[in-house]
């Protein structure tokens, strides 16, 4: 933060409304997206974009135009922008958070303040309560029954503090990268982010350096942080425009394995860790390894810290004092999974249903990231709000994935499916179109409230399916938006272990579903694990990283994944 200066997020929200607006005005598709690719250029700045626009130099970064800068630089010295002052006078603000909901977008929420007075969410409250949506244009009964339902749902939920894994860790490797640019010094995330936890109510941070104020004050001074909570001298707190709290703490090189390794975590396996020190007549702290003399033992890596204590370096996803202590001490820690152990996707989308990218693009993309196969698996015919494909837009969608494969090598296109679950237990395809398919993900997108009976027996029908080698985000949870159905989970294990089917653990920031609790049982009942992206764009192919976090939280070792596997032998 820059005294006196709007920061990078508060920049950045505004550019944003303005891109909002404008395309609920109906400006060109080009002009929406200058104003949203900027604005995510800001967030992502480390340093303050109001003090560089004001010094004429914003225009330096990528994705900043003069036309950028100028009202970047408005905002610095006047507190407002004149332009989105009179954008705001023609479109009500409260209008781009209407269109934002789930299936209305820009076009649907102009329809609804031009013709029903609807300027915000309150508003489109009170005009569904008095039943004013009927013959607005666009808005039929399903919209409407989708929009109270998405509202009601929105008045349940938890006002949740909490930030999903996927959106926490690429904030924290932000905020340790350009802290560490800032200072040269070494900066790792630490806590229950890096133990690969769900959700996280904050952001650990680790630095290691001999002058630790300059490392507390560049924290303070980072164009990412929104607001400084403490400062200094042990430790920092921070919030970011993302609204993430982050701390830091920071030890002398010398001793950075122990300050990792104690806020790492978690308390239970620090405690057992303390036990174990204890009967060899020693004690653990962030500060090192005292023995009975008074003596102590400090490294700078935490395999040292093991080592001290004769254990084997535990990977941070299995500290939770689950027997993992007693593994390191014996030498049978698994070798879990990695992100490189996978051989390809098989759970993504196209612009065929509900992806942004086109086959090619997508094909691209896993080529880039060393897979040897991707599973182009669009929506089922049922998933209409998701542009789900009937057979016949299927089998011409096939002719695509020929087309395409004509032109890329290394990465074999499979032709898959994400086929419905419907409500009565059958699947959105004939057994003849599933025959022709290389590989199919069955999924439950409807009727989440049946009693657990009828969902136990979808699933069930589903697996026993012969057709059918994955079960898709298993449990149905949303995180912060709703809980999964309910289901007689040791049943729907032991049919998967029995029949082979595949559980999937999506790597989706708001599923990772199967959670790593669940995929333990799943492995302990000898059920194999697929690990998805669910990709709706190319870059969200890299979810897979998160679904790898949540397998290896669940001890998964490489073997225990099925597609770490090349294509012919997962086939067979
Ligand atoms: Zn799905
Ligand atoms: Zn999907």
């Amino acid at each position: 933060m820059v005294e006196g200066l709007p920061g990078n997020g508060e920049v950045a929200a505004r550019l944003e409304l303005m891109g909002d607006l404008l395309e609920i005005e109906g400006a060109v598709r080009h002009r929406v997206l200058a104003y949203r690719r900027g604005a995510a250029r800001i967030r992502a700045t480390p340093e303050s974009v109001a003090a560089l626009a004001v010094a004429g130099r914003a225009v330096e970064l990528p994705d900043i135009g003069a036309t950028l800068q100028d009202k970047v630089a408005e905002l610095a010295t006047t507190g407002t922008i004149g332009a989105l002052d009179r954008l705001c006078s023609r479109v009500p603000p409260g209008l781009a958070e209407v269109a934002r909901l789930p299936g209305l977008g820009p076009r649907r929420a102009r329809a609804l303040f031009e013709q029903a007075g609807v300027t915000g969410l309150d508003g489109l409250r009170r005009a569904l309560a008095e039943g004013r949506l009927a013959g607005v244009e666009g808005i039929g009964p399903k919209t409407v029954a989708a929009l109270e339902a998405e509202l009601a749902a929105r008045d349940a939920a938890p006002a949740d503090a909490l930030a999903p894994l996927g959106r926490a860790l690429p904030a924290a490797e932000r905020v340790a990268a350009a802290l560490a640019a800032a200072t040269g010094a070494r900066v790792e995330v630490a806590g229950s982010l890096r133990r690969g936890a769900d959700r996280v109510k904050d952001v650990d941070l680790a630095a290691a350096s001999d002058d630790p104020e300059a490392v507390h004050r560049a924290l303070a001074g980072l164009g990412l942080v929104d607001e400084v909570l403490t400062e200094g001298p042990e430790k920092t707190a921070v919030r970011t425009h993302d609204g993430l709290r982050v701390e830091l703490r920071t030890a002398p090189p010398d001793r950075f394995g122990n300050l990792l390794q104690h806020l790492t975590g978690s308390r239970a396996h620090n405690v057992r860790l303390r036990e174990l020190a204890r009967r060899q007549g020693r004690s653990v702290s962030e500060h090192g390894i005292v023995d009975a003399e008074g003596r102590t033992a400090t490294s700078p890596d935490e395999a040292g810290v093991y080592r001290e204590l004769g254990l084997e370096w535990i990977p941070p996803e299995l500290r939770e004092d689950r027997g993992e202590i007693e593994q390191a001490r014996d030498g049978r820690l698994p070798r879990l999974v990695e992100v490189g152990d996978l051989r390809g996707d098989l759970h993504t989308h196209s612009t065929w249903s509900d992806g942004t990218a086109t086959i090619a693009e997508m094909a691209a993309a896993a080529a880039a990231r060393g897979y040897d196969y991707l599973g182009v698996s669009d929506h089922s015919r049922s998933l209409a709000m998701a542009g789900g494909l009937d057979p016949d837009r299927l089998r011409r969608q096939w002719e695509e994935i020929a087309r395409v494969q004509e032109g890329v090598s290394g990465v074999r296109l499979l032709r898959a499916s994400e086929v419905d679950i419907l409500a009565d237990g059958r699947l959105d395809f004939d057994d003849e179109v599933l025959a022709a398919l290389d590989w199919v993900t069955a999924s439950v997108h409807s009727a989440f409230r049946q009693p657990p009976e009828r969902i136990t027996a979808r699933l069930l029908a589903a697996i026993e399916h012969p057709h059918v080698d994955a079960i898709g985000h298993p449990t149905g949870r949303m995180l912060g938006r709703r809980e999964g159905y309910a289901f007689d989970v040791d049943r729907v294990l032991e049919a998967a272990a029995r029949t082979g089917t595949c559980l999937e653990v999506n790597g989706q920031p708001a599923r990772l579903d199967l959670d790593a609790a669940l995929a333990r049982r799943a492995l302990e009942a000898g059920v194999r694990l697929i690990v998805s992206s669910d990709a709706h764009s190319t870059d969200a192919l890299g979810f897979v990283r998160n679904g790898v976090l949540v397998a290896r939280r669940a001890g998964a070792r490489a073997e225990d994944v099925a597609n770490t596997r090349q294509w012919p032998g997962l086939r067979d």
